[in-house]
């Protein structure tokens, strides 16, 4: 099958690899339709998680047709429309039991490598997804493919940090980072009732960007808790999502967190340590969450969010790019010059 691989760091290379097959009885062979470049894949291709074999396929965010099943996937069978979890929980440790499957004691990430559970990524023409009654969601005819994309990783990852915020109706949060997730993160937190949200980055496209979908753009430069301040007045930030995992954008969250604001990161931090002020959020009763997203625990209410048409991800898609492309497409996306791609693969 064909599939984009990693031959050398900052280096994609569409090329023939093994076919996956079932291995375990609890796994499925997925044709995949689409599979989409996540920020964290940038990680991936600049070698922040090792190097790969040349024959590794990369990629996480996917969406297919299931192929074929092993004995034990519960109501999957051949046929079926599908969303992929970016990673696959085992279903049965601790963990899992809890539904806590971001956990799993054996937790493995699609294309991330070695470090990561070395299963084979999605940017290809099949993938073989381990304990598939886990790790796929079955698709109503009301989702499109293109939504689908987004349900396994970048528009749940959103949700989970917008639940993670605590935002109720009537809030005002703010969203620190724009890229995908976090201009996913303005949009469920409009959906779940917010009054204002306003949205900070440093790039000027970023922010006419998250005013379409309905935020206030502030430029996050030294001005940007005042500016935040003079908008929101006393009230202030009531919850507060970081979309990038760096010390920056940590320290903006907390600054603009207000009075008993929760703030939920869902940046991939791979700094070692972030001082934070902590006797201010002492003085503010500030709430800080970070960890990744709970995946499998919240997808079927955002499938269901989509499926009515509340939530629109796919207006995200800047360029679609078939696999042989994707060369091209990890390039303008680490460039920045694209919002978010979509390979199509089939
Ligand atoms: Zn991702
Ligand atoms: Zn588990």
């Amino acid at each position: 099958v064909q599939a984009a691989t990693l031959p050398a760091v900052g280096h994609v290379e569409v090329r023939e690899v093994p076919d996956p097959s079932l291995a375990e009885d609890e796994d499925a062979i997925v044709r995949v339709t689409k599979s989409a470049i996540c920020g964290s894949d940038l990680h991936v291709y600049h070698g922040h998680f090792g190097e790969f074999a040349p024959t590794y396929p990369i990629g996480h965010e996917y969406v297919g047709v299931v192929e074929a099943v092993g004995g034990r996937v519960g109501d999957l069978h051949a046929g079926m429309r599908v969303a992929g979890s970016f990673f696959a929980a085992c279903g049965v440790c601790g963990f899992c039991r809890r539904g806590r499957f971001s956990l799993c004691r054996d937790v493995k990430v699609f294309g991330f490598g070695p470090r990561f559970g070395e299963l084979p990524g999605t940017q290809a023409e099949y993938v073989r997804v381990p304990k598939a009654a886990v790790n796929l969601l079955p698709l109503p005819d009301e989702v499109s493919d293109v939504q689908g994309l987004f349900l396994g990783d970048a528009l749940t990852t959103a949700a989970f940090g917008v639940r993670r915020a605590e935002v109720a109706p009537g809030m005002n949060v703010a969203v620190v980072g724009l890229g995908p997730v976090g201009l996913l993160a303005v949009m469920v937190a409009l959906a779940a009732g917010a009054a204002r949200v306003l949205a900070f980055d440093l790039v000027p496209e970023r922010l006419r960007q998250a005013e379409a979908l309905g935020a206030v753009p502030v430029l996050a430069d030294a001005a940007a808790v005042k500016a935040a301040r003079s908008l929101l007045g006393e009230q202030g930030v009531d919850a507060v999502v970081e979309a990038v995992g760096r010390r920056e954008s940590l320290h903006l969250a907390f600054q603009l967190a207000g009075g008993f604001a929760t703030v939920a990161s869902l940046g991939v931090f791979v700094e070692p340590e972030i001082p934070l002020f902590l006797a201010r959020g002492f003085a503010k009763g500030t709430t800080l969450r970070v960890g990744m997203a709970n995946i499998q625990a919240e997808w079927q209410w955002v499938r269901d969010l989509v499926a009515v048409g509340r939530l629109h991800p796919e207006r995200l898609v800047s360029h679609t790019l078939p696999l042989s492309a994707a060369s091209e497409g990890y390039r303008l996306f680490a460039e920045r010059q694209a919002t978010k791609v979509v390979l199509e693969v089939g």
